[in-house]
């Protein structure tokens, strides 16, 4: 772990193994934290802050940009170390890098432009202005799909706020999350920068629970989401939540059909279909139906199914076994009420060790199946016609998450009817997945609460202050008596 500026096991007596899910081996070990080192980084990070506020936002910039230099100076290493314990394949870590990079240059410009507002005064002879505080010490709590992409989407803009961090991630994923901290932070102060490992019941609960917490920042599953609200709920914690999804693409009939196939493909499959913004759910005008599952089978089909290390890979493992599990059960359920799996969907028979799962398209779906409602966060392409573009629209809305949602078209008046109708915090017209710093990234419905990106992104990690000064001083008639 590392706490107020030091490598140490803190309290912890054991370890948990990091497995590579390509392998199934052990590749190293981290500290089993417990709730006495959450305390411990809760403390050095309440005591940093008290000088960390007061650095100047140029100050905190440079050390920011110097974050992001030291990252890019271990680019390699780290996007092989990603690969390693979350399996992604290169090119894909790769990105995750240099977004990572520049999160931290991008976060560290916009710190420095303004710190609230002055706004006309209620009263003549105030001055009136709003204050932009940092809170304090932020709990960091990140999932094992992206662990360096969504740490530095909490840790950059939180620091660059002027809040110091206490960062959980994954039991799955710690090792990158510790060597970004030991290669990009040795020059911020003591304790402005905390990791503690382990599990999120033993050392993540006492981190949302902390009096001296006042925000907590945590990207994860919808369930642990609820419990965490629930905990900070009676100390009324600010809190930042990024939950799960179950993403619709909806193509059009004007939608060029190569496009649609290689998009859908990408969009679903991604880090094993891992992420988020997975496309988990496909709908498809009829009149191109039956062209489009069946070249999106084919082209599935050919999809290469490897360890991420190796080049000429497009899909890595699963992170565990019991996703893999979670993801056969909805298959064969859905099967057993009339799907179809036109291609993947069982485990290369060659590939004796690793998590994989060949990935699959699936056909005569409906939303009485699980793989259509409950999110799947796996390789799996569910596609389903629709008639009309309302009936598209109420089946991409019929759904309690609300994170992310696609388009194919060109028709501008499908377009507009899309974003303005489809409940979704990203909308995507023909370019499913991408991200942009200036925007915000985050959730409508049951997929959270806040955003991330942008300077959204930066606001919840600001408290706000109205200040109401009367510069001229004197009694005022509205004062006693009436
Ligand atoms: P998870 O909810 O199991 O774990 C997330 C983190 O919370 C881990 O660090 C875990 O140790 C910790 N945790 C678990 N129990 C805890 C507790 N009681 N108290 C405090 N911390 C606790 O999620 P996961 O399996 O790591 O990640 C996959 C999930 O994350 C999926 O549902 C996915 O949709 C979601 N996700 C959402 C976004 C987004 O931006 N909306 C991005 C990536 C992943």
């Amino acid at each position: 772990m590392y706490i107020n500026g030091k490598f140490a096991s803190g309290s912890a007596s054991e370890k948990t193994p990091v497995i590579n899910p390509a392998t199934e081996e052990v590749i190293d070990e981290a500290w089993r934290g417990t709730e006495r080192d959450a305390f411990a980084a809760v403390e050095a990070a309440g005591r940093a802050f008290q000088s960390w506020k007061l650095v100047p936002a140029y100050e905190r910039a440079a050390a920011l940009h110097e974050v992001a230099t030291k990252i890019r100076a271990q680019h390699d290493d780290l996007v092989r170390l990603l690969t390693l314990e979350e399996g992604k394949p290169i090119p894909e870590n790769d990105e995750e890098l240099w977004w990572v990079e520049d999160t931290f240059d991008y976060y560290a410009e916009l710190a420095r432009h303004e710190r609230g507002r002055v706004i006309p005064p209620g009263e003549p002879g105030q001055f009136n202005f709003v204050l932009k505080e940092p809170y304090g010490v932020v709990g960091c709590i990140v999932p094992w799909n992206y662990p360096l992409l969504l740490l530095a989407w909490k840790m950059a803009p939180a620091l660059a706020a002027g809040n110091t961090v206490v960062i959980k991630p994954s039991e799955l994923t710690p090792l990158s999350t510790l060597k970004l901290v030991e290669a990009a932070c040795d020059h911020l102060p003591p304790g402005v920068v905390n990791v503690i490992t382990g599990y999120g019941p033993e050392v993540g609960e006492p981190l949302v629970t902390h009096p001296e917490v006042p925000v907590i920042a945590f990207t994860g599953s919808l369930g642990v989401g609820q419990h965490i609200a629930r905990l900070a709920a009676p100390m009324m914690k600010k809190l930042h939540l990024e939950l799960g999804g179950k993403d619709p693409m909806v193509i059009a009939p004007d939608a060029e059909l190569d496009m649609a196939v290689s998009g859908v493909a990408y969009a679903a499959l991604i880090n094993a279909g891992q992420v988020c913004t997975s496309t988990e759910r496909v709908y498809v005008h009829e009149r191109i139906f039956p062209q489009l599952s069946e070249e999106l089978a084919d082209f599935v089909g050919k999809l290469r199914l490897g360890n991420g290390l190796d080049e000429n890979v497009d899909i890595g493992p699963m992170i565990r076994d019991e996703f893999r599990v979670k993801v056969e059960e909805q298959l064969s359920e859905a099967a057993s009420q009339g799907a179809k799996v036109l291609v993947g969907g069982q485990r290369p028979p060659q590939m004796l060790r690793g998590f994989f799962l060949a990935p699959a398209v699936v056909t005569g779906v409906d939303h009485s199946m699980r793989l259509m409602r409950e999110e799947t966060f796996g390789p799996v392409i569910p596609i389903m016609p629709y008639k009309d573009f309302d009936e598209a629209i109420a089946l991409a809305n019929d759904c309690q998450y609300g994170l992310g949602a696609s388009l194919m078209s060109h028709d501008a008046k499908l377009v507009k009817r899309f974003f303005e109708e489809v409940k979704a915090g990203t909308i995507w017209i023909n370019d499913p997945l991408t991200d942009n710093f200036a925007g915000p990234f985050g959730g409508m419905k049951m997929s959270g609460l806040g955003r991330e990106l942008g300077q959204e992104g930066i606001d919840e990690f600001y408290d706000v202050k109205h200040v109401h000064w009367d510069i001229e001083g004197g009694v005022k008639d509205y004062w006693y008596p009436y």
